[in-house]
This record gives structure tokens, C-alpha cells and sequence, in this order.
């Protein structure tokens, strides 16, 4: 069964959970133990917590020697990728339980070669922010208003930080001085690169677990613009061209080897391990990507995430 049968005829299992607009770190945690229940080879692991308290879970399948990564949702706003990347993880664990074709894998056989691991969402205490506004910003309800006021927002729809005004992207030690040269000097809704790197309990949870594991491929995902970032500073191993090609081939996003951008989850694993690292953007508009496309960038996510399972 080629790749594309396996999506249709797992269709029917997808509509069993309860996606929603709303998707916040509550659903998240509703959603990661219904598919543990589901699955139980799915092991939850909690890899810190953010500044409110909220647990990091981090899941984990396969008894394998090739470890995968993926992550989402390091950026409020781009929430959407958390629903997005746990459907491809149910896709896989669907075939695995079933032990049918994913490429020309078997399922199972994979399981055996491979250990996933996926953070669905980083920063659980902006998401929620976005979703429901300062009144569950907790002790930083006065700093998430000043920002807003200052930047006169109304809503909390712009926004990309953690809960007091760090961008976790832009906070992993790869060349972070530049950015903090650049970007502003103070906690915002974007950019702010922290007063120094690693700052924020999220970042660090994240560093802590590369470290730990050395991913041999991590996929981090954002929106938009149906493009994926494969390089930085030349130091990505030759075969992340080859890769992301394949990638291209099946999803149609396109490839760029490097924009003017440092201290990015991504840019720190290439430097600091030489090993595959990708930015995947997915959707193509304005974010927050409406729910409406869901379906449509599913797709592709699928596509791009079964596949980096193969390779
Ligand atoms: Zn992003």
C-alpha cells in the first residue's frame, strides 16, 4: 500500500478525536492521553514545565537506533501545529497497530528501527494566552497587557512569546548576539531574544533533551509559507539537501538553505551537532492559520512526517 492509500483509508480513526479551534495545552493534554489509551506503546514523558507550571510532555514510539524528533508550537500563534503534527503521530501509530505499508516500510519494521520522539508544544503558557487572553497569564498578567498596550493590540492574536515576552526561537546558543543586537531590548509579543540565551524554562527544556538524545533528524514546525529552512552557517551534513528534496517532492513546500537568522532551535542543532535539522512553515496566509485549512495542510504534514520516519 502506497502512502497516500494508508492516509485515506485512515480517515475514519482521525474524526474519532476532538479537534477544535480552541486547541489549548488542556486539549493537548486531553488529547495525548486519549491516544496513549489508544496506544498504548506510546510512551508520555514530562520534559519540564513552563513558567506557569504547565508540564512539557514529550512522546515517544519505537524501539529503534534512529532517533527522529519533531516539535510544534514554539510560537504561540502557529498552535495549529500541536493538532497538525499529533494527527501525523496517530497516522503512524494507526499503521504500526496495524502493521501495514508506510512507503515501502512496513510499519512495525520501523518501530524496530526507529525511536520518535515529538514535543507537541513547546510553549503551552502562550498558546494558552492566545486562546483566552491575560486572565490566565497568572503573575504576569500586568507584563502581558503592558506589552499589548504598548504595541496597541486588543487581542493576544499576534502573539509568538512565552509568557513574559521571550521568544523561544530566538534564544538557542547560535550566534544569539546578533539577534540580541537586532531584535528588541525588551520583553515583546516577537523577537525579544531573552537577556541571555536559554533564559526561559521552555528553551531550555528543549536543549536539555537534544542534548540527551542527539536526534539524528529534527523537524521543527511553524507557520507559514510552505517552505522548509534545511541549513545554517554551511555546517548542515550534505545529506539535508537530498532530504529536503524529498521532502519537496511529495509535499510540494520548498526548500531554502538559509535566511539572515540566528539563535533559532534549528540553527542551534545544526551548529551544534552537524546533523539534519529542518524548519518546516507550514500553510500558506496570514497567521493564525485559519482552522479551516486543517485539513488541507494535514496533508502535507503527514506526508513530510511519515517520510522523515523513512529516510
Ligand atoms: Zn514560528
Amino acid at each position: 500500500m502506497v502512502q497516500n492509500d494508508l492516509m485515506e483509508k485512515e480517515t475514519h480513526i482521525m474524526s474519532e478525536i476532538r479537534f477544535q479551534s480552541k486547541y489549548d495545552s488542556n486539549s493537548c493534554m486531553n488529547h495525548l492521553v486519549e491516544l496513549q489509551r489508544k496506544y498504548p506503546f506510546i510512551k508520555l514523558n514530562v520534559i519540564g514545565t513552563s513558567l506557569l507550571g504547565t508540564p512539557i510532555y514529550e512522546l515517544s514510539v519505537g524501539e529503534g537506533v534512529k532517533k527522529i524528533h519533531w516539535n510544534g508550537s514554539f510560537h504561540a500563534n502557529e498552535w495549529i501545529t500541536t493538532p497538525l503534527l499529533l494527527k501525523s503521530l496517530e497516522r503512524f501509530c494507526h499503521a504500526i497497530a496495524e502493521d501495514i505499508l508506510i512507503d515501502e516500510d512496513y510499519a512495525q519494521s520501523i518501530y524496530h528501527q526507529t525511536k520518535l520522539s515529538v514535543v507537541p508544544m513547546v510553549n503551552p503558557d502562550g498558546v494558552d494566552l492566545f486562546h483566552h487572553g491575560s486572565s490566565v497569564a497568572g503573575m504576569y498578567k500586568p507584563v502581558v497587557e503592558k506589552i499589548n498596550n504598548q504595541y496597541k493590540h486588543v487581542t493576544f492574536t499576534s502573539w509568538k512569546a512565552n509568557i513574559r515576552g521571550v521568544d523561544l526561537n530566538n534564544q538557542f546558543p547560535a550566534h544569539w548576539e546578533i539577534e540580541q543586537k537586532r531584535k528588541p531590548l525588551l520583553p515583546s509579543f516577537r523577537d525579544f531574544p531573552g537577556y541571555y540565551p536559554l533564559s526561559e524554562p521552555e528553551s531550555r527544556a528543549m536543549y536539555q533533551l537534544s542534548i540527551q538524545h542527539s536526534f539524528d533528524r529534527v523537524l521543527a514546525f511553524h507557520s507559514q509559507g510552505e517552505v522548509i529552512y534545511y541549513g545554517y552557517n554551511q555546517a548542515e551534513p550534505s545529506r539535508s539537501k537530498e532530504v529536503v528534496e524529498d521532502f519537496q517532492r511529495i509535499s510540494g513546500y520548498l526548500p531554502i538553505r538559509t535566511i539572515d537568522s540566528h539563535a533559532g532551535y534549528k540553527d542551534w542543532y545544526i551548529q551544534h551537532f552537524k546533523k539534519e535539522a529542518y524548519t518546516v512553515e507550514v500553510g500558506k496566509g496570514i497567521n493564525p492559520l485559519p482552522w479551516s485549512t486543517f485539513n488541507y495542510q494535514e496533508k502535507q504534514v503527514s506526508r513530510i512526517c511519515m517520510r522523515s520516519l523513512c529516510l
